[in-house]
This record gives structure tokens, sequence and C-alpha cells, in this order.
């Protein structure tokens, strides 16, 4: 008679940080015996893994969590949100354990407690790579936790503690097993990418061989070697960011930098105690673009910060139009619990705010339809992620997955692509986020 292993259901909510930890926590269940189950009725016990950012966030985290108590009745909470223990005990008292990020041993001892693991030395075994939430050619590869800056708006370095960076051979290694497990492409991620390393006096680490500094531009030049697309996400402006523009110029690295600007008044930087030298950062623009011309920059903004003036806001929308930037996501100001810049004077009315932020992204639209109308007519190396009826749908070098536009090839299925290829596209056609065009089929 066969007896069924442990049933875990899991919920995974908030940024691609946080899906690294999910991914971490599941390959350890999958290790132990235990099976994961998409549904509340078939699982023993359910798993939230919360995200605790924003407002939003955290009354997103608080209805999973409610929905999978009465779904279920058996949750363990970890995640973000797990660090406001008061919060989620308020709102559903009866969860069986909460712990917070990257606390992988509280989750496993959770499960334990709740439903022991079946001893079973046929467990299924986890590729070396182990289990992945995202499809199996890309991967996000976390290089450290925590922040050193102290930017007024936000809480995690209160959540997640100071920069920890993992060093550079165990993330070359970590890579390197990726690339193994069938993925192309690597999204590099952490609180502050640029910041890699400082913890670790930039340590020096030997992989295949060949000595690597815990830096980010070695880490850049160790990733390299494997040949996949590599982007990085979330490069805090630091003046050394300049030093990857020429891998990027070389081929070595996607040209293409997460780089979240937030403002672009030096008082309200400063207000944010966010870098302000905003003269020189549109030279750096110009710099980069200099040295790599097909350098897609994505960015972030907030408006109506508190203090936030007419003027000031016009000097965003005069930066933003002379920066010209490929992809841009804004935020109207929302005050986050615990953020210090919840006390400083003159809150922008909600209306202004809204109002703001609709001027904002319908300047940004423009930028972007012009942006991508210029690539009508090029060829674009692409990846493929699905294919949907005829269509096969794709990025381009200048799009991450979830967050920027994509490539819809007309005869993707036609042409025989499959997930996970790369192909060349002839573009064709273009709106305010995407391209469309045609498998580009050579002479
Ligand atoms: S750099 Fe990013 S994570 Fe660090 S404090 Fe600023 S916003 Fe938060």
């Amino acid at each position: 008679m066969s007896i069924a292993n442990p049933k875990v259901g899991f919920v995974s909510l908030g940024c691609p940080k946080a899906l690294v930890d999910s991914e971490r926590i599941l390959t350890q269940l999958k290790v132990e015996g235990y099976d994961l189950v998409p549904s509340y009725d078939d699982a023993d016990v359910v798993v939230v893994n919360t995200c605790g950012f924003i407002d939003s966030a955290v009354a997103e985290s608080l209805d999973a969590i409610g929905e999978a108590m009465a779904e279920n009745g058996k949750v363990i909470v970890t995640g973000c949100l797990g660090k406001r223990e008061e919060v989620i005990r308020e709102a559903h008292p009866g969860v069986l354990s909460i712990s917070g990020p990257q606390d992988y041993a509280s989750v496993m001892r959770a499960v334990h407690t709740a439903l022991p693991p079946r001893h079973d030395p046929f467990v299924d075994l986890v590729p070396d790579h182990g289990l992945k939430l995202t499809p199996k050619h890309y991967a996000y590869l976390k290089i450290s936790e925590g922040c050193n800056h102290r930017c007024s708006f936000c809480i995690i370095p209160s959540m997640r503690g100071d920069l920890a960076s993992r060093p550079v051979d165990q993330v070359l290694r970590e890579a390197e097993k990726l690339a193994m497990g069938g993925v192309k492409e690597l999204l590099v991620i952490s609180q502050d990418t640029s910041a890699y390393g400082v913890d670790l006096r930039y340590a020096e680490r030997e992989w295949r061989g060949k000595a690597y500094q815990t830096r980010m531009k070695a880490l850049c030049e160790g990733l390299s070697e494997l040949g996949l697309w590599t982007r990085l996400h979330y490069v805090y402006p630091y003046p050394h960011v300049d030093d990857v523009i020429p891998l990027m110029a070389e081929g070595k690295l996607l040209p293409y930098l997460d780089i979240p600007f937030q403002h672009a008044s030096p008082r309200i930087l400063k207000l944010m105690k966010r870098p302000g030298a905003v003269d020189k950062t549109l030279e750096r623009i110009q710099r980069w673009r200099d040295i790599c011309p097909d350098i897609t920059i994505r960015s972030t903004f907030i408006v109506g910060f508190p203090g936030e003036t007419d003027a000031e806001f016009e000097a965003l929308l005069d930066f933003l139009e002379e920066a010209q930037l490929d992809r841009v996501g804004a935020f109207a100001y929302s005050p986050v619990e615990g953020a210090a810049a919840n006390d400083l004077p003159d809150a922008v009315p909600e209306e202004v705010k809204q109002e703001r932020l609709a001027r904002f992204m319908e300047l940004q639209a423009d930028i972007s339809t012009a942006k991508l109308e210029a690539k009508v007519g090029t060829t674009q190396r692409c990846l493929v992620d699905a294919i949907d009826g005829d269509l096969a749908i794709a990025r381009s070098m200048a799009d991450a997955p979830e967050i920027d536009g994509l490539v819809q090839i007309q005869n993707g299925f036609e042409a025989g692509l499959k997930p996970g290829e790369f192909v060349d596209v002839e573009i064709m056609g273009s709106d305010e986020h995407d391209l469309y065009g045609e498998v580009a089929f050579g002479d």
C-alpha cells in the first residue's frame, strides 16, 4: 500500500526578491518529500509568503492569509509582513506561525510541527538547480539582502537590515547551475545591486580557476562567461555604475539598466535621502548612451512626495522630457507605516497627487511610444516566452519579464518557435508598450 506524501499549498506574493525566497522554501519542501498542491482543499497546510512594502501590499497579504484561513485553516506565514507580527495576529489570530523574510529554518520548523515529513528513502530528487516559480528559461539571481541606504519613504532596511552580500563565487556557482538547468536569462536582483560586496570589502574569491572580486563589475564579468542574457535590476545611481556600461557595449551584459531615480528636484531628492545631482544625472545618461547607444534605461519615480511644489513637479517633467527614458514606472506617494517621510510637513492632497501622476504618465506614454516606433524596421534579438495560438510571445533585450513590454511574433507558431528559444525578429509595428513583427529568415 502506498502512503501519500504530505501536501503543502503555497501562496507567493510580493516582489521578485520574495519570489526567490519562495523558490528556496519550495525546493526544501520537495527535498523533504512534501508534495506541492495547487488548491486549498488538497493541502494539509498552507504557507503564505507575504509582502509588506507598501500599504496596498500589506492589505493584499492580509487578504491572502484570510483566504487561506477560511479555505484551509492551517496557515504558516512568512516574508516581509512577518516582521510585523502584531498586524497579522490582530487580523488573523489563528495562524500557526509567523516568520520574517529569508527565515527558511522557521518556515520549515513550522511545517514539520504541523505536518511531519514522511520518512521515505525514495523521495523525489530535486534537480540540481532547485525548483523555480518562473518559466524554465529565465531566473532571478539574488546577490544580496538588506540595504545600507535610508531612503525616507522606505522601510526595507528596518525589515531586512543592512546590506549582506553573498560571496561572488557562491552567486556564480548558482548561476552556473541555473544555466545547466536550461536558464537562458538571469535577472540580477537585490535591494541595491550597485552596493554589492561593499559589506564584504569586495572579498576576492575563485571561480573556474580565476579570481573575482565580490563587486558588481566583477560579478557581471563572471556571469558573462556563461553566455546567457544577464539583466541588472535595482541599481542605485552611484557614479561607479558607469563601470558596467562598457560591458554592455561589448555584448557581455544586456544593454539594460533598471535604475530608480525617484525624482529630479534636488530638494525633494534630499528629503528622500537620495543622491541629488540632477544635472550630473542627465550628463551621465548622455555618457552612457555615447558608450552604448542601444542601452535601455528603465526607472521609477514618486510623484506627490510631501512638500513637492508645482515648480518641483514641473522640474520633474522637464527632466523626463530631457532624459527620454525608455521605460518608466511611477507611483503617487503613499505613506508606509514606519517610514521617516511620514513626519515630513506639507503633504500633497490626494487629488493633486493623482493629477500629477496622470500628467507624468501621459508625457512618458508619448516618449515610450516614440521610442518604440523608432524600432520599426529594425531586427531585434528576442527570447520566446510562450506560444499563444499563431503568435509567439517574446521579449527583446529591452524588455524585462513582468514589468516591460513584449514582442508579438505573428508567424511564431508557423516558424516552429518554442519557449526559451532565441530568434531574430523583424519589427513591423509598435504601440505604447509592445512591438509586433515576424521571424527574420535572413537572405
Ligand atoms: S535604496 Fe532601495 S531598499 Fe534601500 S532604502 Fe532606498 S528604496 Fe529602500
